[in-house]
């Protein structure tokens, strides 16, 4: 039986009276990998603020692997397990993706000893094993200026994974990217779900559909519907909520 690793109560987040999230509820199991949908201004980005520590909620109740996480600070949630890709790539552009992922494996060194040091060769035997799962073996030792963005976003997941979290939050992961990119992001996304709980917030529907087994979709702040792609795009209330916006569901 599986347990349940993410579990949403009863939460609103209001900025000044104005409610991002709304009595919110959601809950996911180990293993699961989520994608999340929702329009412009629905709540997405907010979500994963209350998720990370990064947002407090106003009321109700978040837990993570049965922790309250008001009780734990952003960086204590961090290392609780949840690691979390930002839209834009966080990257060492200077660095290699090789030293890049070696940095992220052995936070608590600076760039300097990552530079100058010998890694330990089970340390290198992780980073390269990351390399190929990222699909970048082959620009492994060229500055990572030179990726494409895509290279970029997918150098990001795998810093993200070198850190071992047990929940991966990646928003709007393939949002800038070519079609050829986007694919094979999903198919990196659905290689990490097999090893990692995963929630992936995104805009493109193509991709979600690639990649969705279970889809959430929030409206408002609140969860408006959940179920398989087929049924979530067929729901009258998605549609309805879809209706003229530029990504119609
Ligand atoms: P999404 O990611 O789904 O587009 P967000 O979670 O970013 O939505 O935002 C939800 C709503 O909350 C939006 O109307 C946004 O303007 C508002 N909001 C988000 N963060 C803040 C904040 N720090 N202060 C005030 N309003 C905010
Ligand atoms: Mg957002």
């Amino acid at each position: 039986m599986s347990a349940t690793l993410l579990d949403i109560q009863d939460v609103t987040v209001s900025f000044d009276g104005f409610k991002a999230l709304n009595h919110l509820n959601f809950s996911m199991e180990e293993g699961e990998l989520r994608v999340i949908i929702g329009p412009n201004g629905a709540g997405k980005t907010t979500f994963l603020d209350v998720i990370t520590g990064k947002t407090n909620a106003t009321e109700g109740k978040a837990t993570f692997k049965g922790k309250d996480l008001s009780h734990y600070k952003e960086h204590e949630i961090a290392r609780l397990g949840v690691g979390r890709k930002f839209q834009t790539p966080r990257v060492y552009l200077n660095l290699t993706p090789r030293e890049n992922l070696e940095l992220s494996c052995n936070r608590g060194k600076n760039v300097l000893t990552t530079l100058f040091k010998a890694t330990p060769s089970a340390e290198r035997r992780t980073v390269s094993g990351l390399l190929e799962t990222i699909g970048l073996d082959y620009k492994a030792d060229v500055p990572a200026a030179l990726l494409s963005h895509g290279e970029k976003q997918w150098l990001e997941i795998g810093m993200l994974v070198a850190q071992s979290p047990d929940l991966l939050l990646v928003d709007e992961p393939v949002a800038g990217l070519t079609d050829e990119e986007t694919e094979k992001t999903g198919e990196l996304l659905i290689a990490l779900a097999e090893s990692h709980s995963v929630i992936v917030i995104e805009h493109d529907m193509e991709f979600v559909r690639q990649i969705a087994r279970q889809v959430t979709v929030l409206h408002q702040g609140s969860v408006l519907c959940e179920g398989t792609m087929d049924e979530v795009q067929n729901d009258p209330r998605v549609i309805e909520v879809y209706l003229g916006q530029e990504v119609a569901a």
